[in-house]
């Protein structure tokens, strides 16, 4: 006897579709840092207990939730940052899909407390602007609130109890430690891309990341990238910054006698976005495959920019993916523009000035 079609509960939705955004704490972590980002924050603090399925709690500085919004920035599609299909064409920001916060709303206990940043150009914003509010998700999934809070501007998520509620995913859950690695790897690879943003990363109390915002100044970066990447990091590789007609590749490689043994310092960005792509890996190989012996892997920071018309975002849920319109062009022109730094890097090894 077959069973009656019925449509699923929000609450099942979103709890299927956690299966997609949230797979460990670590990738609450990024989806709580690039909500902070695309709220134009200037400082982070992430806090995390027991590797994150304890508790952790993203807090930032940005513009603020407002109280009316609170409930609804924890339903399923519900965004501030696309409103028409032809917004996905050319998205600015690092979500859009408006599915975050409801997944993991859906798999833990989550708290949203949030004050409205005071905007001088904005006569709206200061609305609700002098007081902070918060929500709470309880456990059948129902809002508790907005209740008044204490917060200064900007907006705190603390999330408890990861996969509380499934347990077949909670048992997926490494160590402590294992699970803070991938924590720390995430906020790695944002504070990389974002070094003007200030960034505390704390664990069970302890402070492992403590960045000021670097200002505009190259050393500010450098110093930056030598605190997440190890001292040295800077000094051993080559900075880069070429153009062409709607490409941009900036950003350093580590010169291949420092090259490593392992591929753990490779990070690619795509308008802002780390992704993993086969075309880009071949192309920098390639690159490199002249100065480097076969065992060694190519260590970089690399930031390819180019109109997001060209490039498609919307490939999978988590956006570790993207499609480039020209893939060839984008795989030639990776793959040249480190060519051309890497001999002449070579070069400026022997005069030791790099020019
Ligand atoms: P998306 O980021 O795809 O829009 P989310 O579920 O992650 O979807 O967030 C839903 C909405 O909640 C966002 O569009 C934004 O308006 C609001 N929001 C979430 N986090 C923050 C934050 N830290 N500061 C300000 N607004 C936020
Ligand atoms: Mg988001």
């Amino acid at each position: 006897m077959s069973k009656p079609i019925r449509i699923l509960s929000d609450h099942l939705v979103n709890q299927i579709a956690a299966g997609e955004v949230v797979e460990r704490p670590a990738s609450v972590v990024k989806e709580l840092i690039e909500n902070s980002l695309d709220a134009g924050c200037t400082r982070l603090e992430i806090d995390v207990e027991q590797g994150g399925s304890k508790r952790l709690r993203v807090r930032d500085d940005g513009r603020g939730i407002p109280p009316d919004q609170l409930a609804l920035a924890l339903a399923r599609h519900a965004t501030s940052k696309l409103a028409e299909l032809a917004d996905l064409e050319a998205v600015g920001t690092l979500g859009f899909r408006g599915e975050a916060l409801p997944s993991i709303a859906s798999v833990s206990r989550l708290t949203l407390t949030s004050r409205v940043r005071p905007d001088p150009d904005d006569a709206l914003s200061d609305r609700a602007g002098d007081s902070a509010w918060e929500v709470a998700v309880a456990l059948d999934g129902r809002l508790d609130g907005p209740r008044p809070a204490a917060h200064p501007p900007g907006t705190s998520v603390e999330v408890r109890d990861l996969f509380f509620n499934t347990p077949a995913r909670r048992k997926f859950l490494r160590t402590e430690k294992t699970e803070f690695d991938h924590v720390e790897q995430v906020v790695r690879r944002l504070a990389l891309a974002r070094p003007e943003v200030a960034l505390e990363l704390r664990h069970n109390g302890r402070v492992v990341h403590q960045l000021p915002a670097a200002d505009g100044r190259p050393e500010a970066v450098q110093a930056r990238l030598d605190l997440l990447l190890g001292a040295g990091f800077s000094e051993q590789s080559l900075d880069i910054d070429v153009s062409a007609v709607d490409l941009r590749l900036s950003g350093w490689v580590r010169r291949p006698a420092f090259s490593r043994s392992q591929p753990d310092q490779q990070f690619f960005y795509v308008n802002g976005r780390l992704i993993r792509d086969r075309l880009v890996s071949h192309a920098i190989r390639q690159a490199f495959s002249d100065f480097l012996h076969q065992a060694r892997h190519p260590a970089y920071v690399l930031f390819l920019e180019l109109p997001p018309r060209l490039v498609d975002v919307n490939v999978h849920p988590a956006k570790h993916e993207v499609r480039f319109r020209e893939s060839r062009q984008v795989h030639d022109f990776i793959q040249r523009a480190l060519q051309r730094r890497l001999s002449q890097g070579s070069l400026g090894a022997v005069d030791t000035a790099d020019v």
